[in-house]
């Protein structure tokens, strides 16, 4: 027969991991969504120092969208780490506007899960200071960051595109209202890190307007993995049509946004009829 225990014993409290899921606003461009590594010392406790590239830092940048988010999570709930899962992810010099990003921000070795997460969540977006917002966090089952990282949507850009030419009125209209596919061979800036093919992509104009002589503004609606950048400025014609070239001028695409994620819940038509049932 055993003692019974004295009830101002306390025990360590249990670890334990969970799943937060949300979606995340960018609002300064130059954050990255996770940690910025730097690629020569790859943040290597030992080798960062004298690395010239970061000077000893490990990192490229100060912050991520990940780190904005780990550093309250991470105190607040006792944890050993956090793992950012994200559903894509934008350029670093890209906004990400719209309802946000969704992600699943996986927490692991919580002492202190059961947080006020919607205090949690106020704590975030007033430290990073107008960087990021994010949506209520759901506590959720692992295996929604497996979904968020195997569905493909399409997105809504805005871009403002810097010409080195005037274009003809009507080569204005045609490209207006382009929609239609459009082929792609793997950029210059990522060919080092991706296969070299062509993708062919379905893309529609949804607005171009002058903003002044030497500036339109862009509104475009493409499938997943469309390169956006390289699609108005042709890239060397590794993407055709391009933007430039239903132009007949050089573009610059001078700013860049997602203006919208088209995930399940977003009403409004898309470019690819989802595939019909298997039979
Ligand atoms: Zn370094």
């Amino acid at each position: 027969m055993s003692a019974p225990l004295p009830s101002d014993v306390s025990f360590p409290a249990r670890r334990t991991n969970l799943w937060l899921e949300s979606r995340y606003r960018k609002l300064r461009r130059g954050l990255p969504q996770t940690i910025f590594w730097c690629p020569d010392c790859k943040g290597d406790r030992r080798r960062r120092q004298g690395c010239a590239r970061c000077e000893g830092f490990g990192k490229l940048t100060r912050e991520s969208v990940q780190e904005l988010i780990a550093r309250r999570v991470l105190p607040t709930m006792e944890a050993k780490a956090g793992r950012f899962h994200g559903a894509g992810r934008e350029d670093i010099d890209v906004l990400m506007l719209g309802r946000g990003r969704p992600f699943v921000f996986e927490v692991v070795g919580a002492r202190c899960p059961d947080v006020d997460l919607e205090a949690l969540r106020r704590e975030i977006e007033q430290r990073a200071e107008g960087a990021i917002e994010l949506q209520p966090f759901v506590r959720v089952p692992r295996q929604r960051l497996v979904y968020w990282k195997q569905e493909h949507f399409e997105k809504v850009y805005r871009a403002e595109v810097a010409l080195t030419g005037t274009p003809e009125p009507a080569a204005l209209a045609r490209a207006a209202s382009f929609a239609g596919a459009i082929v792609q061979r793997t950029p210059q800036r990522v060919a080092h890190r991706r296969a070299d093919l062509d993708r062919e992509r379905l893309l529609r104009v949804l607005s171009l307007q002058p903003r002044g002589d030497t500036v339109l503004e862009l509104r475009v609606q493409c499938q997943h993995g469309t390169y956006v950048k390289e699609w108005i400025s042709g890239d060397d014609a590794r993407t055709e049509p391009s933007l430039a070239a239903l132009l007949g001028t050089g573009c610059r695409c001078a700013v860049l946004d997602v203006e919208e994620i088209l995930t399940d819940d977003v009403p409004g038509p898309r470019l690819a009829e989802p595939a019909p049932p298997e039979a």
